[in-house]
C-alpha cells in the first residue's frame, strides 16, 4: 500500500504511543501528513520527530480529546496546517476493570469522557470540512468490547459500545457524502493497556506475571497478542481510496475470537 494516501492529510488521536503510534508511523508510510496528537507532549514530540526523521511528513499537537476547546484547537491548528483534514483516526481511549459495584460515577465518567465523548468531539469537529469536499476518511479504534460483553468491564463495554454505535450512526448519516466511517475491533494488543491488564490480573489473583500472561493468553483463540502493525494495517486499508465500499463497518481483528 505504498504511497496510496500520498497528498492526504490525517489526524490520529492518542497517538503517543501503543496503537495510535503504530497507525501515525503507517499513515505516514502511505503518504499521508498526520497530525500526532495526545496530552503527553513529549511523547507526541517523539512520535512526530520519528515519522520526520523516516523521511515522512508530521506535526505534534498535544490535546486532550475530553475537553471540547482542547479539541476544537486541535482540528483548527490541525486544519491550518495541513489545510485539511482528509482522515481522523479516533484512537485515543483508556480501559479499567472492576466489578459493577466497584464502579464509581467518576471513573465511569473518565472512561465513558474519554472512548465515547472524545470520538464524538473529534468528528464533530472534522467532519464538515470532509463532507464539504466530499471524501473523508474516520477510522475509530473500539475494541472486541464494542461486540460483546465480559465480566468486570461494564463501563469500557460500555463505551466502546458507544463507539460503534456512534460509528453506524455517523456512517448512515454522510454516506452519500464520499466519506466513510468504521471501526476496528482488536482483541488484546501488545501495548501498555495490555501490560496493565496483566498487572490488574497479578494484583488481583495473587499470579504470577508469566501465570497472568499465560492466562490472558488462553482466552485468546491464536494464544498470543495483537500486533500494532496488525491494527495500523487495518486502520490504513480502510482510509485507502478503494475502500469507499466499506462504511459503518466493524472489523474485528481478534484472531477468530468471535465469529458473528
Ligand atoms: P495506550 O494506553 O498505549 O495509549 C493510549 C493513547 O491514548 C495514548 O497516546 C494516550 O496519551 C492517549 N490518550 C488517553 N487519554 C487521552 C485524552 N483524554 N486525550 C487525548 N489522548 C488521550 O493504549 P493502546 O494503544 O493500547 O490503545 C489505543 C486504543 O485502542 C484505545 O482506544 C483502546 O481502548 C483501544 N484498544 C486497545 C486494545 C489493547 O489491548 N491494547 C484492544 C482493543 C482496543 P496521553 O495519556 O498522553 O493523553
Amino acid at each position: 500500500m505504498t504511497e496510496r494516501l500520498s497528498g492526504k492529510a490525517a489526524v490520529v488521536t492518542g497517538g503517543g504511543r501503543g496503537i495510535g503510534e503504530g497507525v501515525a508511523v503507517a499513515l505516514a508510510r502511505a503518504g499521508a501528513v498526520v497530525c500526532v496528537c495526545a496530552r503527553t507532549e513529549a511523547e507526541v514530540r517523539r512520535v512526530a520527530g520519528e515519522i520526520r526523521a523516516g523521511g515522512g511528513r508530521a506535526w505534534a499537537l498535544p490535546c486532550d480529546v475530553t475537553d471540547p476547546e482542547s479539541v476544537r484547537g486541535m482540528v483548527e491548528a490541525a486544519s491550518e496546517r495541513l489545510r485539511r483534514i482528509d482522515i481522523l483516526v479516533n484512537n485515543a481511549g483508556a480501559a479499567s476493570s472492576a466489578p459493577l459495584a466497584k464502579i464509581t460515577l467518576e471513573e465511569w465518567n473518565r472512561i465513558m469522557a474519554v472512548n465515547a465523548t472524545g470520538t464524538f468531539l473529534c468528528t464533530q469537529a472534522a467532519l464538515p470540512g470532509m463532507v464539504e469536499r466530499g471524501w473523508g476518511r474516520v477510522v475509530n479504534v473500539a475494541s472486541v468490547a464494542a461486540r460483546t460483553g465480559a465480566r468486570y468491564v461494564a463501563a469500557y463495554t460500555a463505551a466502546k459500545h458507544a463507539v460503534l454505535g456512534f460509528t453506524r450512526s455517523v456512517a448512515a448519516e454522510v454516506a452519500a457524502s464520499g466519506v466513510t466511517v468504521n471501526a476496528v475491533c482488536p482483541g488484546y494488543v501488545d501495548t501498555e493497556m495490555t501490560v496493565e491488564s496483566i498487572d490488574r490480573i497479578v494484583e488481583k489473583t495473587g499470579m504470577s506475571r508469566d501465570e497472568a500472561t499465560t492466562a490472558l493468553l488462553q482466552t485468546t483463540p491464536q494464544k498470543r497478542l495483537i500486533e500494532v502493525a496488525e491494527v495500523a494495517y487495518s486502520v490504513v486499508s480502510l482510509c485507502d481510496a478503494d475502500a469507499k465500499g466499506v462504511n459503518g463497518q466493524a472489523l474485528v481483528l481478534d484472531g477468530g475470537k468471535l465469529l458473528a
